[in-house]
């Protein structure tokens, strides 16, 4: 089944083209490492997904729900595309416990007892049932975004979008959220990331896209499209300047 489905969509920011034509295809339990320069599109094609951006033109289908529907509601697709950002979007006020709830209570409409329940088990399985009472302010980036993946799961999304989600990291806290990633793809979660961790795409992306000037440029195997000397020039100069 399509998770995802781009046909021929454009998005343009007043008269700034910055997605064109795209076509693509995400199927169910796929994990797609998204790449390419600042600027090319990446985070505006992520954002569509879940519908904090419109598109211009084409059609996009996405867990069976056409965006341009215009009695789509935004919640419906948000409690299906869950998503993690750069900056941990954490609310500050709110516990690490809390923070995870917040989606089972207000978006599910869960019981409390159950909110926590299901909280509880999400910050284990992040590694962070210790953490669950700390507040925001009182946790490493790693953890942060720890418990903003713990929170996106909470509302039980089919799929779930990273956007370069270890970017705002030092490097030797990363690994601890790209661990958290890679379980989630090995458990068969729909996933599309964009992210630089090159290795990562090649470890556990199950495809490849490279995207430059708002037009996909490659798509394919990391496997192949990370071999030297494969891939059309610019992906090749691409992974010269991230590596
Ligand atoms: P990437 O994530 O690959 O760095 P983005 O999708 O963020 O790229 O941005 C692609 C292009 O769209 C950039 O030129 C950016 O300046 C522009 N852009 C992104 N968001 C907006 C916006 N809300 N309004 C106007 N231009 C935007
Ligand atoms: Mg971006």
């Amino acid at each position: 089944m399509n998770m995802v489905e781009f046909q021929n969509v454009s998005k343009h920011f007043g008269k700034t083209e910055v997605l064109h034509d795209i076509s693509l295809q995400v199927e169910s339990g796929e994990v797609v490492v998204i790449i390419g320069p600042s600027g090319s599109g990446k985070s505006t094609l992520l954002r569509c997904i879940n519908k904090l951006e419109e598109i211009s033109s084409g059609t996009l289908v996405v867990a069976g729900m056409h965006m341009t529907d215009p009695h789509l509601n935004e919640c419906d697709i948000r409690r299906e595309a869950g998503m993690v950002f750069q900056q941990f979007h954490l609310f500050p006020h709110l516990t690490a416990l809390e923070n995870v709830m917040f989606g089972p209570l207000r978006v599910r409409h869960s019981s409390k007892s159950d909110a926590k329940r299901i909280a509880l088990e999400l910050l284990e399985r992040v590694g962070l049932s210790s953490r669950a009472d700390h507040y925001p302010a009182e946790l490493s980036g790693g953890q942060q975004q720890r418990v903003a993946i713990a929170r996106a799961l909470a509302i039980k999304p089919k799929m779930m979008l990273f956007d370069e989600p270890t970017s705002a990291l030092d490097p030797e806290l990363r690994h601890e959220v790209l661990q958290v990633m890679q379980s989630l793809a090995e458990e068969g979660m729909t996933m599309v990331i964009v992210t630089h961790e090159i290795g990562f795409a090649r470890d556990v992306a199950s495809r490849l896209i490279f995207i430059d000037g708002g037009t996909i440029a490659e798509d394919g195997s990391p496997q192949k499209l990370l071999s030297e000397g494969q891939g059309c020039e610019r992906l090749q100069t691409f992974l010269r300047h991230v590596s």
